[in-house]
């Protein structure tokens, strides 16, 4: 079975970007834009990890993570920070609310792809080299300050 993986970006572009990094890696994306939604669509697909962006609007990546991680049919999911907050108390935060790990934004896709491989088991992850030489050429890339 497809593993799945919850991605919560609001940014469009870098969140539409990750969700094609994701699917080329050979995983199912699902993507949302809110904290909200990815309470709600954490309970109802149960992904296999979850990346959470923690500058949301509503309510944060943080009490996002939190409500997932207290909840008992999702308190096992991996949840992994991406932020451009990259100061020592939103480290903190994020594993206070139970996070897994924190990666830095911009993140390479070599850093996502290893950190999916870290976390989820799987056979035959397809090449970033293919998924580089069919990305369009209009991709966002993952730079500048996007919070
Ligand atoms: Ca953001």
């Amino acid at each position: 079975m497809t593993k799945k993986i919850l991605i919560v970006e609001d940014n469009h572009d870098c969140c539409e970007f990750l969700a094609f990094l994701v699917r080329r890696l050979g995983y199912e994306a699902i993507a949302v834009h809110t904290g909200e939604e990815a309470i709600v669509r954490a309970m109802a697909t149960h992904p296999d990890l979850i990346f959470m962006d923690l500058g949301l609007p509503g309510i944060d990546g943080i009490e996002a993570a939190a409500a997932i991680k207290q909840h008992p049919d999702t308190a096992g999911i991996t949840i992994v920070a991406l932020s451009a907050r990259s100061e020592e108390t939103w480290k903190e935060k994020a594993l206070d609310a139970g996070m897994t790990t924190y990666l830095s934004k911009p993140a390479p896709p070599a850093a996502i792809k290893e950190t999916i491989e870290k976390f989820i088991n799987k056979d035959s992850a397809a090449s970033l080299d293919r998924c580089s030489a069919t990305m369009p050429i209009n991709t966002p890339q993952l730079t500048g300050s996007v919070i």
